[in-house]
């Protein structure tokens, strides 16, 4: 088939790259000029495993275009992706500007019947909106479809994720745009499910919202255990194999982030106001997670009495592991708390540093390795679980910090081991 991806970035890059190794074709537009130079001359503007050689090879095969105008793109697909942002106001509601802008640039570019795809994460009825606005400039009653098709991969395994789906689920309210979009899902032979748009657009909130509740949850749990002396990670163990619990996001830790789970809680909770609802748990876990990362602040109080002049080693600043991605990560959050405390904070990470640099700027020593982290660190803090930090050279560690303190704030080392190496180790409700 011929693809229209609409905003090339985490989503809309890996879904164009996806679609065209399926065999179609594909031309990713982007309305950010350099980035589409960039993308190009085959230079990937984001960290994604995988995502550099299935681009160049898709490029190469003749299958994979990029362009910044949007007409060109329209012109040239039958199904259109919208994939992009739709970022949280402040009262929590999605910012849908940018999907309201792209719609009507695409009525005003489709020359014959289009099948326009949200993949955006967006709150319910905005396949109503995208068709009415669609509508609004379709002078030439150009016939078209809207469907929904939210996209569920994550960060980090953005490509496995997208080629090796759990399910596809697909909103849709014309026979033709499912069969449209059954066709074009059949190579992953994944369990679809067809519904209507709606129900799509919820099932997308709705599974965030609970994963991110599982992740609330378990928080709390550690937090009981690290009253009572008991090991969290045990407990979640005992729980994640019954299989209706499922050990998927029962890690403790010192909370979510990313540029979905925080933002798409808050918009689950915004449609459920606008209906009359209050969506009580949801709430309560956007407090939980808050509360995660000032306890981290607490912990470090109490192991280093007085904040102000000590020195607080960061390892990891990405919100999780494989990706460079820092939108609402617990990292921009922790640091600020303690350059307000007036600690000194030393930081790396294997791939965010170019945008954490951006991000920080000149209040934190950035540093190229955890061993140069850790010279004469007060306390190092793990905050993304990278390979990388689980194998370290821990005898030499210790000797470069001024105190051998190690905060685990995503539970990767085994506290017996590390008091045994001469560590005093604090965990997320390791007892
Ligand atoms: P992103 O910021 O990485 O990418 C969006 C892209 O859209 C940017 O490159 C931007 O330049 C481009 N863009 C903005 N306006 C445009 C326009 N008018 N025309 C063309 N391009 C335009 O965002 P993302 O992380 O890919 O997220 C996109 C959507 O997918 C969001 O709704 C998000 O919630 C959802 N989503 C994200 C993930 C994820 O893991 N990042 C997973 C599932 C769903």
């Amino acid at each position: 088939m011929n693809i229209c991806v609409i905003g090339s970035g985490y989503v809309g890059l890996v879904t164009g790259s996806c679609f065209a190794d399926l065999g179609n074709d594909v031309i990713c537009v982007d309305n950010n000029k350099s980035k589409v130079a960039a993308l190009k001359k085959g230079v990937i503007p984001i960290y994604e495993p995988g995502l550099e050689e299935l681009v160049k090879r898709n490029v190469k095969e003749g299958r994979l275009s990029f362009t910044e105008h949007l007409k060109e793109g329209v012109k040239k697909s039958e199904v259109i992706f919208v994939c992009v942002p739709t970022p949280p106001k402040d009262n929590g509601d999605a910012d849908m500007t940018y999907v309201e802008h792209v719609a009507k640039e695409i009525a005003l570019s489709m020359p014959s019947y289009r099948l326009i795809v949200e993949k955006s994460t967006v709150p319910v009825n905005t396949g109503e909106w995208v068709e009415h606005t669609i509508n609004v400039f379709n002078k030439r009653k150009i016939k078209f479809d809207v469907a929904s098709n939210p996209e569920f991969l994550k960060e980090g395994s953005a490509i496995e994720d997208f080629m090796n789906p759990d399910r596809v689920v697909v909103g849709v309210k014309s026979k033709r745009a499912a069969d449209i979009l059954t066709e074009l899902y059949k190579p992953l032979k994944a369990p679809m499910v067809v519904t209507d748009i709606k129900s799509a657009e919820i099932i997308k909130h709705a599974s965030n919202s609970f994963l991110a509740t599982k992740i609330s949850f378990i928080n709390s749990v550690a937090n009981i255990c690290d009253k009572v002396g008991a090991d969290v990670v045990d407990v979640a163990r005992g729980m994640g194999l019954d299989k209706r619990i499922s050990k998927d996001f029962l890690s403790a830790g010192i909370g979510f982030g990313g540029s979905c789970f925080p933002k798409d809680l808050a918009a689950f909770v915004h449609i459920a106001e606008k209906t009359g609802y209050d969506f009580g748990i949801l709430k309560e876990v956007q407090r939980v997670n808050k509360y995660q990362k000032r306890s981290v602040i607490k912990k470090i109080e109490e192991l280093l009495w007085n904040l102000p002049k000590k020195t607080v080693g960061v390892l990891g600043l990405s919100f999780k592991p494989g990706t460079d991605d820092l939108r609402e990560a617990p990292s921009i959050e922790i640091i600020e708390m303690l350059l307000k405390e007036g600690v000194r904070v030393k930081a790396f990470d294997p791939v965010a540093m170019v945008k954490a640099k951006e991000l920080l700027g000149k209040g934190v020593t950035f540093c190229k390795d955890a061993h140069q982290v850790a010279k004469d660190s007060d306390c190092l803090l793990v905050v993304t679980e990278w390979n990388e930090f689980k194998e370290l050279d821990f005898k030499k560690i210790k000797k470069l910090m001024r105190q051998p303190i190690i905060i685990d704030g995503r539970n990767i080392y085994d506290p017996k081991e590390m008091k045994k190496l001469g560590f005093k180790y604090i965990g997320i409700g390791r007892g």
